[in-house]
């Protein structure tokens, strides 16, 4: 070989050298960019645990930067009570072995604990030999707390009274915990992925896109009393509460059920209802000839001028009157409840319907002062025994609820084909709170805050609501305390 053949072969082995070596370096580059740019800490230490290099992202889990670790002893992000992980792992490196998704806790630089994932793999040289570690540290904190939590609800899940089943848009079961299976007889493995109109009787598979309509528009379903068929063919009492599942967009991905067996608290409302229809009956037939005989007493009393018992009649009939709404109320009260309540509409002149209630009410309440100025002659399609019970209990009311001698003000006020009864007393007033549930099945403001004690059973401002709504109006209310109230409703004229 002479002298130019020998010099290009130095030459070509150079540049092997010098592309090997940019090769080497490119790689190097594009691991450390790797490494800087990982979410996870990428550590590594020699066998003795000193740390011989820290990314970006140990400084930012841990809290350490780079020159305060490397050249130090690892431990000191080991917590005390796992200072025998360490050893442990290094005596598993050294077989060879990789420890890999290795959940623990490390101590970071301002004391707080960390839930750390740990990959851990041994660094070898050209030889094979193990040199040192490499540690690839994923901080798990926020899955922990996810996991954390997903754990305390899926044991109130598992724990709860009510079926708790979930479902997808498609009407698909997805969830069904134990509740659900004591309830309905299913087990999950039958429920999940069969459609939730399995549990639903035919004649109110209607209900399912009416709830799915309302919370897709965002509105929430509670506490809907409904009735639900089992595995055994029989349907029982339902009351269900419907909350949408959304994803991280908020889009809604499906749906949450939650439902309460209530048929024992169907039954025991049956039961109270059936008591309250049966006494009200037996009541009615003896009031009624009782109120007759005083009456007719009342009528003789007064032929003989004999003023006594004219004043103890009087007084008499007035009792038996109250007597007598009472147990219409409780009779109209278990019809409501049975859905039995119908109207009997009839034409009639409101003006002389209110004559006759106010006439009722002046012999029972002539301690109060009753203004009404003269109601328009104007003609309703109504049913005029239930609508004179609403009169008779809004009147009653602003008698029992404010002090003798105050002003009580009926109007009547005709406008735009409508009439508008109004009852304004100068009373206790009611709070706002009171309000919110004035309407309500036996309803009664607390009797302290009403500073004198008037019987009553809350079932009176029930029925003129449910009445009203039977005849398309609605019940207001305007009421301050120590204001007096004003109870209003509008209904519609004959044309
Ligand atoms: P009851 O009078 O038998 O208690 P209601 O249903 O008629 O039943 O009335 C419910 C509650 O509303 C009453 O207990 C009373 O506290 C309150 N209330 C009704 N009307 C008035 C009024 N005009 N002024 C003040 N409070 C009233």
């Amino acid at each position: 070989m002479d002298d130019i053949e020998q010099a290009n072969q130095i030459i070509s082995v150079q540049d092997e050298l010098n592309s090997a070596y940019r090769m080497a370096e490119e790689r190097s580059a594009v691991l450390s960019a790797i490494i800087d740019s990982s979410d996870d800490a990428i550590i590594s230490k020699n066998l003795d645990g000193i740390v011989t290099s820290w990314n970006l992202s140990a400084e930012r889990i841990f809290g350490y930067t780079a020159s305060e670790m490397i050249g130090t002893s690892i431990l000191r992000l080991i917590p005390e009570d796992r200072a025998d992980e360490e050893p442990h792992i290094l005596s598993r490196l050294r077989n060879g072995d990789r420890v890999d998704h290795f959940h623990t806790k490390r101590r970071r630089k301002d004391g707080q604990l960390v839930d750390v994932s740990l990959t851990i793999s041994p660094v070898r040289n050209r030889e094979g030999l193990i040199i040192g570690v490499s540690k690839i540290a994923r901080d798990i904190t926020a899955i922990k707390i996810a996991e954390e939590k997903s754990a305390i609800l899926s044991a109130i899940i598992t724990s709860s009274d009510d079926a708790i089943i979930s479902k997808d848009l498609n009407s698909t079961i997805t969830s069904w915990n134990a509740s659900a299976q004591r309830i309905f007889g299913y087990s999950a493995e039958e429920m999940i992925g069969e459609s939730i109109l399995k549990l639903i009787p035919l004649d109110r598979h209607q209900e399912e896109p009416l709830i799915l309509g309302k919370l897709k528009s965002g509105e929430r379903v509670e506490h809907f009393e409904t009735r639900r068929m089992t595995k055994w063919g029989t349907l029982i009492d339902v009351s269900l509460t419907i909350s949408p599942i959304k994803d991280n967009a908020g889009n809604i991905i499906g749906l949450s059920k939650i439902a309460r067996d209530i048929t024992d608290k169907k039954l025991e409302e049956q039961r109270k209802n059936d008591f309250i229809s049966i006494v009200s009956h037996e009541l009615k037939t003896p009031l009624t000839s009782l109120r007759s005989y005083i009456q007719l007493a009342l009528i003789k009393a007064r032929e003989r001028t004999d003023e006594f018992s004219t004043r103890l009649l009087t007084r008499a009939e007035v009792q038996t009157g109250k007597m007598s709404t009472m147990i219409h109320d409780f009779l109209n009260l278990s019809r409501l409840e049975e859905g039995k309540m119908t109207l009997s509409l009839s034409k009639f002149s409101l003006a002389d319907l209110m004559k006759e209630v106010v006439l009722e009410a002046e012999i029972l309440a002539s301690s109060h002062q009753l203004v009404m100025d003269a109601c328009p002659e104007v003609e309703l399609l109504a049913d005029r025994d239930k609508l004179g019970q609403v009169l008779t209990n809004l009147l009653s009311n602003a008698v029992k609820y404010s002090a003798s001698g105050s002003r009580i003000t009926i109007d009547c006020l005709v406008r735009d084909n409508q009439v508008e009864i109004s009852f304004a007393d100068q009373g206790l007033g009611i709070a706002e709170e009171d309000q919110r549930h004035l309407f309500e099945r036996f309803y009664r403001v607390r009797q302290d805050q009403q500073q004198s004690h008037v019987s009553g059973f809350g079932i009176g401002l029930y029925l003129v609501s449910e009445i009203l709504k039977l005849h398309g109006s609605e019940i207001r209310l305007q009421s301050r305390p120590g204001e007096g109230s004003v109870f209003s409703f509008s209904l519609a004229l004959e044309s």
